[in-house]
């Protein structure tokens, strides 16, 4: 019997990650907003991607409510056995025009859509080149996918460039990166990117999770924002962030949806998402598309916070976006920072490595457009007072 042998081992593993201050274990919440509650703590909450505070909203949530009623909670089966449902036709169209492209396919997550694309478009022969800060779900498919796999210097275009001239692959070359990326905040230059691409004839993905709905001109992403929207082939997205739903899009030509409709497994093997999620989804794009003060009231949040941040001491390390990460440095430290702001009534996350490199242990702060400025205000003096206790800034 090796049950109990691999439990002593699994065991062992675990205290290990307490003594290096990295143990993950879920903490509670019974309420889904701002102000929150977590494991029965009041705080606010400044760690959520539901960056426009749609998942909250009334009509989205009558959305969900009234498809429900109309459809049932399950789908049933996968979209090809059970019927393709039509709000996933509505959500589609919807989707592809809001993204500038002729048509998109849902995934039931962002998770699964990366996993999708990157292992039906590359295989043994093909060669991926990826950011290096890239996104645990593209890592995943670049591993999945069994192509081989160069990673570039975060952001770093010449280094991208240098690394497709010297290696060599008889298969296709892709490019992968995120649009704004999730830990760092900071946004990829997609015009060069694209550039590149098309000089050395690539294929270009790039996974737009947090920049959907809240960034550009008019919240159409960071292809958007970087204008060069023909420039990318495949763009990825999720509805569970600024859209405040749940599920992974994929905004594209009508081949590449077709033929991942034909071949990728991770579209083909699983139920489809339930209707209330595609009906909530549909209405937060109607929101976005006809509401502009809700992104203004967001672009104006996170130049308040990050303004009062980086004068307060703190190093910041995104220029602009609604991801503002504050170098901590060691884990410890970070969740420490993160524990004595929890006394302090806020709930900023501290995140560690594997997801960020050693050393660079930092507090992952979101901002909402929900947020109010006194809420902001108050965030700012528990950080100042924290940074002080702890040495990270100067008295
Ligand atoms: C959140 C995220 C995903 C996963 O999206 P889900 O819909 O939550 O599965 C993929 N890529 C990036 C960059 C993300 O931040």
């Amino acid at each position: 019997m090796a049950g109990p042998i691999i439990t002593r081992e699994l065991n062992d593993e675990l205290s290990e990650l307490k003594q290096n201050d990295l143990y993950r274990r879920l903490r509670n919440s019974d309420i889904n907003s701002i102000e929150t509650r977590i494991d029965g703590k009041k705080v606010t909450s400044f760690c959520s991607n539901d960056y426009l505070g749609l998942s909250n909203h009334p009509e989205i949530i009558d959305a969900a409510i009234e498809s429900t009623r109309q459809f049932g909670t399950g789908s049933g089966a996968s979209r090809l056995i059970s019927g393709n449902h039509i709000l996933y036709e509505e959500l589609e169209k919807k989707l592809a025009r809001f993204k500038s492209t002729k048509s998109s396919l849902i995934f039931s997550s962002g998770y699964l859509a990366n996993i999708g694309v990157i292992t039906t478009f590359a295989g043994r022969n093909d060669t991926i080149f990826c950011d290096k800060l890239s996104h645990a779900s593209i890592v995943d498919g670049c591993i999945l996918s069994r192509a081989q796999v160069v990673r570039f210097h975060h952001n770093d275009v010449s280094d991208l460039q240098n690394k497709i001239k010297k290696i060599k692959t008889s298969g296709k070359r892709i490019i992968i990166t995120e649009g704004l990326f999730s830990m760092d905040g900071d946004i990829a230059p997609l015009s060069e990117i694209s550039q590149i691409s098309k000089d050395y004839d690539c294929l270009l993905i790039v996974d737009d999770a947090h920049g959907t709905g809240v960034l550009g001109e008019n919240g159409k992403g960071s292809a958007e924002l970087s204008n060069c929207e023909s420039g990318i082939n495949i763009q990825i997205g999720t509805l569970s962030k600024a859209l405040g739903s749940l599920g992974g899009f994929v905004a594209t030509s009508d081949t590449i949806k077709n033929y991942l409709i034909n071949k990728s497994r991770p579209f083909i093997f699983t139920t489809a998402l339930p209707p209330a999620v595609l009906a909530a989804a549909i209405k937060a794009i109607d929101l976005i598309e006809n509401n502009r003060e809700l992104r203004k009231s967001l672009i104006a949040n996170w130049k308040h916070l990050r303004q009062g941040l980086s004068s307060s001491g703190f190093k910041v390390l995104s220029e602009t976006g609604p991801i503002i990460p504050v170098l901590i440095g060691e884990p410890g430290k970070a969740v420490l920072f993160s524990q004595k702001l929890m006394d302090r009534g806020f709930y900023v996350p501290a995140i560690r490595p594997p997801a960020v490199e050693k050393g660079k242990s930092r507090l992952r702060l979101t901002v909402s457009a929900n947020h109010g400025t006194e809420q902001i205000d108050s965030l700012m003096e528990a950080m100042s007072k924290t940074g002080k206790e702890l040495g990270i800034i100067g008295k």
